[in-house]
């Protein structure tokens, strides 16, 4: 409470650049590094969204090579600056609050905001689900960011979202510095359906904070597959780019 008190009275300085924030929805961040949030409009992979270095190509290696079990996987922005400095404020210092913006960012770009997602036409989904952790690391963090971000998303588009649908039954070690197929290797049996039935035949929206090499998000998916999902579109927040 009086915590809570001296926030209001004295609020931390913009992390990014050092002004008063103002507005309480988006603090520590200020309005004007919020507003400086943008979605990334260089060429990416038609696939999973990943940013693409050459305009020549339309699918990136790993998705020719692999293909993913998701239809589509798109992210706003880049996992940088403002955006990057939100989510990790929102998973790591706790400000709950942030979701909700951060959830306007993803309806963000759109003409037709109901329509689409990060820029691309999801159609009507059935389902929406967050990727799961660990019930040791929710322990610890107290919540899950992407389930705040998929209850914030089911709630305009009037979807239902199941938390406890896909659980992640193996506490992987953090993904950090292993490489793609380490990765792979790591999240292997990671993650369990618990209930086939509300899945079955029905187009799902998958949802995450940030896509790194995408290894998250493509074992999800070939889990919520081999159980009898139907169409599996993903939306995160931010593209990492693979680091
Ligand atoms: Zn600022
Ligand atoms: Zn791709």
């Amino acid at each position: 409470m009086i915590g809570k008190l001296l926030r209001i009275l004295f609020p931390e300085p913009c992390p990014i650049c050092n002004n008063p924030p103002k507005n309480h929805r988006i603090a520590p961040i200020c309005p004007v590094c919020w507003e400086g949030i943008s979605p990334y409009t260089g060429p990416i992979c038609q696939v999973c969204g990943k940013p693409l270095v050459s305009q020549e190509s339309i699918i990136c290696e790993e998705c020719i090579i692999d293909k993913p079990y998701f239809k589509i996987a798109r992210g706003f922005g880049l996992y940088d600056g403002a955006l990057k400095k939100a989510i990790n404020l929102l998973k790591y210092q706790g400000i709950k609050r942030l979701s909700k913006p951060l959830c306007d960012i993803i309806f963000r770009i759109n003409p037709a905001p109901e329509k689409s997602l990060c820029g691309v036409k999801i159609p009507d989904v059935d389902l929406i689900l967050p990727v799961p952790l660990h019930k040791k690391r929710l322990m610890q963090r107290e919540f899950n960011q992407s389930a705040l971000l998929a209850n914030g998303i089911g709630k305009r588009l009037g979807v239902k979202v199941a938390i406890d649908c896909l659980a992640r039954t193996k506490n992987t070690i953090p993904q950090v510095g292993l490489s793609g197929k380490e990765r792979r290797q790591n999240l292997k049996g990671a993650f369990e359906v618990r209930n086939k039935n509300l899945i079955h035949g029905k187009t799902i929206m998958l949802i995450d904070d940030v896509f790194t090499t995408g290894a998250t998000v493509r074992e999800c998916s070939k889990v919520l597959k081999k159980s009898g999902a139907g169409d599996i579109y993903v939306i995160t927040l931010a593209d990492s780019g693979g680091d």
